[in-house]
């Protein structure tokens, strides 16, 4: 069933909307995440508040263990937290079945990971693709999209190409369009640049910082302070709790 979405467009590919409107994307209060292996218990996430609003950019920075990857996990239905309450555009997401969740989540989230996940054995046009056939989107709608979205990352020249053919640099342009190829709500990237060299991870994050300026909201997370730095926000987790804010200021300091 469609759910009643409001007024405002998807943003990616949106070009009006470049600032964030006020509506909040995802809201989470008190989330929790305990991981229990061998009679250990890990609290990941230990009770997290965190709004981000439409056309936002958020950096999540924090030392290896402290939650980064877990906290986008569940942001992108990823996996479920052991208690706390988590709305993402508008819905509360705890309740929902396994089916609703993955419905949820191919319309809602686009997720760029650190290793650029792309299957081997499809091309880059049928990597980008894949998502959209599983959401049953009709053949044309998809061709259309899949070349708009390679397009905009600079990779139409490369679509017969598998994934072992292109630097890392190209094949994370490629996941990137394959993220944004569902016209997502939000872009949830996790060390997006870990794999790559200073001149690539630089081009990715220009990338998204343009992606940003049309009107994607963004969370990213990122070791990186330089990067943080595209960021409207940065959120710095320790022991799996927010430990500090700070408006970020992308332009013209150095
Ligand atoms: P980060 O991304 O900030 O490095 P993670 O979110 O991956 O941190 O992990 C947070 C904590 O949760 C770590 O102590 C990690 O070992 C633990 N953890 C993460 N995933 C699992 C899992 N599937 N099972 C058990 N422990 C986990
Ligand atoms: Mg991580």
């Amino acid at each position: 069933m469609e759910t009643s979405k409001p007024q405002t467009q998807n943003t990616a590919g949106q070009p009006e909307a470049p600032a964030s409107n006020g509506q909040a994307l995802i809201q989470m209060e008190a989330v929790r995440k305990v991981f229990y292996t061998d009679e250990v218990e890990t609290h990941a996430l230990a009770g997290i508040h965190l709004v981000i609003k439409k056309g936002e950019y958020i950096a999540i920075a924090g030392p290896s263990g402290c939650g980064k990857s877990t906290l986008l996990s569940i942001m992108g239905l990823l996996d479920t937290p052991t208690d706390g309450k988590y709305i993402l555009n508008g819905e509360p997401v705890e309740t929902l079945n396994l089916s609703d969740r993955a419905r949820i989540r191919n319309r809602e989230v686009g997720f760029i990971f650190q290793s650029f996940n792309l299957i081997g054995d499809l091309n880059v046009y049928e990597n980008v693709e894949l998502p959209l056939t599983y959401r049953g989107m009709p053949a044309a709608e998809r061709k259309k999209r899949v070349l708009e979205s390679l397009e905009r990352v600079g990779m139409s020249h490369r679509t017969k190409h598998y994934p072992s053919q292109l630097s890392g640099g190209q094949q994370q342009r490629v996941a990137v369009a394959r993220a944004l190829g569902g016209s997502p709500s939000i872009l949830l990237a996790d060390e997006p640049t870990g794999n790559l060299d200073s001149k690539n991870g630089e081009a990715v994050m220009d990338l998204l910082h343009a992606l940003h300026g049309e009107g994607a909201t963004i969370c990213m997370v990122t070791h990186d302070p330089r990067y943080a730095r595209h960021a409207d926000r940065e959120v710095h987790l320790f022991d799996g709790r927010v430990v500090e804010e700070s408006q970020a200021n992308s332009e013209g300091i150095i």
